[in-house]
């Protein structure tokens, strides 16, 4: 299927079309959903899909434009969210028979804000089961297959996002990225992944895994997309230095961009160290100056330090899950179920992994030895970054160790933690950074080069991504004819 070529159609397109009447929403979610029907039985990047739901905002968005009511840029775009993130009246399964009835009451801020905008919600995204996983094969609710080669997996967790963006379905889609969940899949599939610096988008209403680290992120066509995704989702409300530079024109005149030393990490394969070499000297034609970053902290100990706290973290939060207080199957409310039961029933084994780990981290004699450590590396992590960004402005590294692995080849835990090699730095030090498609592996399957700034950079970043994209051979061909 060569679906990165065809009908993948960039922000600025759509809402010029949009604006200027050429284009409807409800055409223009008629013509996703055809294409989902279409494409969905190969991708499977849904797990719910609310076609009544979408129409009727499409056409409430059509008749508020009718009316020439102000409205927002996005208004009438449709998109879709991560299953985790909480839909009122529609669905929120975490891809976990745990909570598979599960119907919230409420929306999660980050979707709030999207029906504020008048943005047109799909559906929900297949993801790992509650984000657990580097490739979407622990859901338990569904398979996607990546759409550039369907024997490939898309990546995770939030894969369904990422395939969703990158077969057209739809222009936009919003995950979660706690420790690489929006950034590795968005390099696996082709698309543009980015995490916000934590805090920046509220994480109200979604489902959580690791609170301290866990983000709402965007999946985007390009960094230009997600910028303004961003400064819809940014909280305060979006502030001038979020809002996308529109200045692709500038270029980088005289930014330092570090790059990490030789040995920092496994060595990489020749198309990853390949990609990385053009990458940097992309951004040094732009006018950047190019640096080493040898004040970080080697990535096996953040990935350590982050499968430490992660899991922790996740066997805390999901205590909750019993069949009693959330989830379980539907049951007779005069019948109080047996927790043990309900967990050992509707938990997959990634689950259950993590839940025996993250309590075994947290009790007796490992929890010195194990947890309280994690916690000094994550200080580490971040006077590291803090040094680095003392003498530059960005951080460039490869997203992902490799292309997208096959689905037949399970991977074991370790090989599936080595893909967040690059991704956990910056989720431990609560920074924000983007994933843009970049170069390719031995398979042609893209790879993805990552963006790391300061907190409040935000706009630096997506400039710099933009450059990037123009010259890593990914974007969708409309972006060329704009
Ligand atoms: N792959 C990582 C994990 O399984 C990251 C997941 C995430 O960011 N949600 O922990």
């Amino acid at each position: 299927m060569s679906a990165r070529r065809e009908g993948r159609l960039t922000l600025p397109a759509l809402c010029r079309a949009l604006a200027c009447g050429a284009l409807s929403s409800l055409e223009l979610t008629r013509r996703c959903l055809g294409r989902l029907e279409r494409l969905e039985p190969t991708v499977g990047a849904f797990l719910t899909l609310d076609a009544p739901g979408a129409l009727a905002a499409a056409a409430a968005s059509d008749r508020r434009r009718q009316a020439g009511a102000p409205l927002h840029p996005l208004d009438g775009v449709p998109y879709a969210v991560k299953d985790n993130l909480c839909t009122r009246g529609l669905r929120t399964t975490c891809a976990s028979r745990m909570l598979e009835n599960y119907i919230p009451p409420y929306d999660a801020d980050a979707v709030a804000r999207l029906r504020g905008a008048g943005c047109v919600l799909l559906g929900k995204l297949n993801m790992d089961e509650f984000s657990f996983g580097s490739t979407t094969m622990t859901s338990a609710l569904g398979v996607t297959r990546n759409p550039l080669d369907p024997a490939r997996v898309p990546g995770g967790s939030s894969g369904g996002a990422a395939a969703a963006v990158a077969a057209g379905e739809l222009p936009f889609a919003v995950g979660s990225d706690t420790g690489g969940s929006v950034r590795q899949p968005a390099a696996f599939c082709g698309v543009t992944g980015f995490k916000p610096a934590a805090g920046r988008i509220s994480r109200y209403g979604l489902v959580a895994f690791a609170p301290s680290l866990d983000c709402v992120g965007v999946l985007a066509n390009t960094a230009a997309d997600a910028a303004r995704v961003y400064a819809l989702l940014a909280q305060p409300l979006p502030a001038q230095e979020l809002l996308p530079a529109d200045d692709s024109g500038a270029g980088l005149s005289g930014v330092r961009v570090a790059v990490p030393p030789q040995g920092w990490g496994p060595p990489l394969s020749d198309a990853v160290g390949r990609a990385l070499d053009r990458g940097a000297d992309c951004l040094r034609r732009a006018g950047a100056l190019l640096c080493t970053a040898d004040c970080l902290p080697p990535p096996e100990t953040a990935l350590l330090s982050y499968v430490a706290l992660s899991t922790a973290e996740a066997a805390s939060d999901l205590a909750r899950f019993d069949g009693i207080r959330f989830g379980g199957p539907a049951r007779d409310p005069s019948a109080l179920p047996d927790p043990a039961e309900v967990r050992g029933d509707c938990f997959g084994p990634e689950v259950k992994r993590r839940i025996l780990l993250g309590t075994a981290l947290l009790s007796g004699e490992f929890r010195a030895r194990c947890y309280q450590p994690a916690c000094l590396v994550r200080e580490a992590v971040r006077d590291g970054f803090a040094r680095l960004f003392g003498e530059a402005e960005l951080l460039l590294t490869p997203t992902v160790p490799g292309g997208a692995p096959r689905a037949d080849v399970p991977l074991s835990p370790r090989e599936a933690g080595q893909m967040d090699l690059y991704t956990v730095p910056a989720s431990l030090a609560g920074l924000p950074a983007l994933s843009v498609p970049f170069g390719r592996d031995e398979n042609a399957m893209p790879l993805g080069l990552q963006l790391v700034a300061p907190p409040g950079r935000e706009a630096l970043l997506f400039r710099a991504g933009a450059i990037l994209e123009a010259a890593g051979g990914w974007l969708p061909e409309e972006v060329g004819n704009e």
